[in-house]
C-alpha cells in the first residue's frame, strides 16, 4: 500500500527505483575465555597489527577517495585516523589486555563501549558523526581480529541502478558507493552535515536522512521515489505519483541550468537595491568554488579547521599563508574571518577541555580566546597582516557585551604596535564586527553598534539560546524554528539598530539560506547574506526576484503575527506572487509548498 515518509533532504534530486535494504553491523565478538598470561604480549601485538592495518586502510580509502571526489571529501576519514592514534582509545584497550587477560577483540569492544557511552547522552550532529567514525574503526579493527571480510557494497551485482535503504552510513561504506548502482539514498539515521550526507553530495547521489526506522519498514525490492530537494520518500506510488515527479524531475533540471546562468549577474533586487551574497567557507580551498559560483566574497571563514584535532598551536606563519590564500581566491571581494570558535566538542588536544555540565552555555568562542593569549595573539596577528595587502575583516563570535570587543581591541592595538615595531606590513586601522549570536548582544545591539563596524547574525545559534532549544538536538528539531515571532523581533530589531548606527549588518546563518528567510532579511534591510556555496545559486535567484519594498512589507506583516506558522504564512504569501518555492532545495518552507 501507497505511504510517505518525510526525513531531511540531504543531498538532492529525484529517482525513482526499487529498494535494496543493506544491513551491517558491527562484528560480534564472540565470548569466551580469556588469554593465558604468557600470551599477553603476544595479544597486544595482534592488537596494534590489526590497527595499524585499520590506519593502512583507511588511508588507502582516503587516497582513492581524494582522487574520486577531492581534498575536502578526502578529510572525512582524518577523525578515523586520529581515533587509531587516541592513547585513550588504543592504549586503554592495552590496558585491559595486559591487565584483565582479554582477548583484543574483547578488551577493544569494552574500551569502544566506554566512549560510546561518554557521548551518546547527546544527540548533537558532531557527536553522532563521532559515534559513526568509531563505529566505522570498530568495525574494521574487529573484522581484521576475527578474520573477516569488509561489508562490500559491490555485491550489488546483477540488479538495476537501486535506493539504498540503510539505517546508517559510515564513510567507508558512503566512499564506496558508486554512482553506476546507487541511484539514491533513504537513511533511518544521520544530518545534513553528517559525513554521509557529504559524501552523498558529492557523489550526486540524491539523499533523504533521518527518516526513523525506515529500513525496519521497506523491504528490499519495493518500489519507490525518492525526493531529495524535500526530504520525501514514498513507497509503493501510484501512477499519478510517477507522473507528478517525472514532471517536478524535468522542472527542477530547467531550474537548475536557470541558476547557472545566474552566478556571474549582479546581486541586486528588481527595485535596485543591493544585497551582497557572500560565502560561509571552513576551508581555505573552499574559497574558488565560491567565487567560481559568484560570491561577492566570504562572509564566514570558520577558522576552527587550523586548530581542531592538532596537538600544537597553529603558527603565525601557516594562518597568514591561509587567510592570504581566501583573500586572494575572492579576488578583491571582502573577506570576513571569524575568529576561533571552539568549545562544545570542538576542541584542539593542546587544550585543556574542561568537564562542562552545558558546553553550549561554557568556555565557549571568544570567552576562550580572551583566556588564551597565546592562541588570540597568534591568530589577530596573522589577521592583521593579511589586511596590509587585502580587504580583510575579523569578526568575534558570541559576543555579548562591550567589554569583550574592547578587550580584543586593546589585544589587536598591542599587536599592531608590535608588528609595525618588526617592521611588518601592516594596515593602518582594521575593520572589527560582531557576531550577533546571543539574546544579550540582540537586545543591546544599539549599543554595541558603536563600537564595531559591522555587524553579522549568527541565527544558528541566536536561534538556539532564544528558544532555549539545543541546535543539534534531533527531538528538539520541530522546536527550532528561526520563524518563531520572538526570533524574528529579535532580527528586526537588530537590523534596525545596526542601519541606524550606520554600519553593515549581515547574516551568516543557515536562515540566510533559506528562500523564505532570505526574503525575511531582505525586507529588514540587511546589507548582506552569506551562504554555503551550494546556496547560492537559489539565493541569487531570491534576491534577483524580489523587490526590497514588497519584502518589507511581508517584514511588517510578520512582525504583527503571534505563532511561526503564521509569520511563515504572512511571508510566503507575498513571496509566492515573485517565485515558484516548490523548486528550492531543503527549504523550511518547503514541506507546505510540496
Ligand atoms: C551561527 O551560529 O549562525 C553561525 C553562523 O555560526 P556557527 O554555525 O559556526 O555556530
Ligand atoms: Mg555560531
Amino acid at each position: 500500500m501507497r505511504s510517505l515518509r518525510d526525513g531531511t533532504p540531504a543531498s538532492p534530486g529525484i529517482v525513482i527505483g526499487p529498494a535494496r535494504v543493506l544491513r551491517w553491523e558491527v562484528p560480534q565478538v564472540p565470548r569466551g575465555a580469556g588469554i593465558p598470561a604468557d600470551k599477553v604480549a603476544e595479544e597486544v601485538q595482534r592488537f596494534y597489527d590489526a590497527c595499524a592495518w585499520a590506519q593502512q586502510r583507511i588511508r588507502e580509502l582516503q587516497e582513492e577517495t581524494r582522487e574520486r571526489l577531492g581534498v575536502v571529501e578526502a578529510q572525512i576519514f582524518e577523525p578515523q585516523l586520529l581515533m587509531l592514534e587516541d592513547a585513550d582509545l588504543i592504549g586503554g584497550t592495552e590496558v585491559y589486555i595486559r591487565e584483565n587477560f582479554l582477548t583484543a577483540e574483547r578488551a577493544f569492544e569494552w574500551r569502544v563501549l566506554e566512549w560510546e557511552a561518554r557521548w551518546s547522552h547527546t544527540a548533537h550532529p558532531m557527536v553522532m558523526d563521532k559515534l559513526n567514525d568509531l563505529a566505522d574503526v570498530q568495525g574494521r579493527v574487529l573484522r581484521r581480529l576475527l578474520g573477516l571480510p569488509e561489508p562490500e557494497l559491490a555485491s550489488f551485482t546483477g540488479e538495476d541502478r537501486v535506493i539504498l535503504v540503510v539505517r546508517d552510513l559510515t564513510p567507508s561504506l558512503t566512499a564506496q558507493l558508486h554512482e553506476a548502482r546507487v541511484m539514491g539514498i533513504a537513511m533511518d539515521a544521520g544530518t545534513r552535515t553528517s559525513h554521509s550526507a557529504i559524501l552523498a553530495r558529492s557523489l550526486s547521489i540524491p539523499a533523504v536522512v533521518s527518516l526513523g526506522d525506515f529500513s525496519g519498514t521497506v523491504r528490499s525490492g519495493d518500489s519507490l521515489i525518492l525526493d531529495g530537494r524535500t526530504g520525501r520518500v514514498i513507497i509503493h506510488p501510484t501512477d499519478a505519483d510517477l507522473e507528478a515527479y517525472s514532471e517536478r524531475d524535468f522542472k527542477i533540471r530547467e531550474w537548475e541550468q536557470e541558476l547557472l546562468l545566474l552566478a556571474h549577474l549582479d546581486s541586486v533586487t528588481r527595485d535596485g537595491a543591493r544585497v551582497s551574497l557572500r560565502a560561509n567557507i571552513d576551508l581555505p580551498g573552499e574559497a574558488f568554488s565560491a567565487a567560481a559560483h559568484g560570491a561577492d566574497g566570504v562572509g564566514l571563514f570558520r577558522t576552527e579547521f587550523l586548530v581542531v584535532g592538532r596537538n600544537a598551536v597553529p603558527g603565525e606563519e601557516e594562518q597568514f599563508q591561509a587567510y592570504c590564500q581566501v583573500a586572494e581566491a575572492s579576488r578583491g571581494a571582502p573577506v570576513i574571518i571569524r575568529t576561533y570558535d571552539l568549545g562544545g566538542d570542538k576542541f584542539p588536544a593542546f587544550l585543556h577541555k574542561p568537564p562542562e555540565e552545558n558546553p553550549f552555555l561554557g568556555w565557549r568562542a571568544i570567552r576562550v580566546c580572551l583566556d588564551e593569549p597565546e592562541l588570540f595573539r597568534a591568530q589577530l596577528r596573522a589577521l592583521l597582516r593579511s589586511m596590509a595587502a587585502h580587504d580583510v575583516r575579523v569578526m568575534l563570535p558570541l559576543v555579548n557585551d562591550i567589554g569583550e570587543i574592547n578587550a580584543t581591541r586593546a589585544i589587536m592595538d598591542s599587536c599592531l604596535e608590535e608588528l609595525r615595531r618588526e617592521g611588518k606590513a601592516v594596515p593602518d586601522r582594521y575593520s572589527l564586527g560582531a557576531m550577533i549570536e546571543t539574546p544579550a548582544a540582540a537586545i543591546s545591539a544599539a549599543h554595541l553598534a558603536r563600537h564595531v563596524d559591522f555587524f553579522s547574525v549568527g541565527t544558528n545559534d541566536l536561534v538556539q539560546y532564544t528558544l532555549a532549544v539545543d541546535r543539534g538536538n534531533s527531538r528538539l528539531a520541530h522546536l527550532y524554528d528561526p520563524f518563531h515571532p520572538s526570533v524574528v523581533r529579535l532580527l528586526h530589531s537588530v537590523a534596525q539598530a545596526a542601519n541606524e548606527a550606520g554600519i553593515e549588518v549581515g547574516v551568516c546563518g543557515e536562515l540566510a539560506a533559506d528562500p523564505v528567510g532570505a526574503f525575511m532579511l531582505i525586507g529588514m534591510n540587511v546589507d548582506s547574506l552569506s551562504v554555503g556555496p551550494a546556496a547560492l545559486a537559489e539565493i541569487k535567484k531570491v534576491i534577483r526576484s524580489v523587490s526590497r519594498e514588497e519584502a518589507a512589507r511581508a517584514v511588517e506583516d510578520a512582525l504583527q503575527c503571534a505563532t511561526a506558522d503564521d509569520v511563515r504564512g504572512a511571508l510566503v504569501s507575498r513571496l509566492r506572487s515573485s517565485i515558484d518555492l516548490s523548486l528550492f532545495a531543503g527549504a523550511w518552507s518547503l514541506s507546505e509548498a510540496d
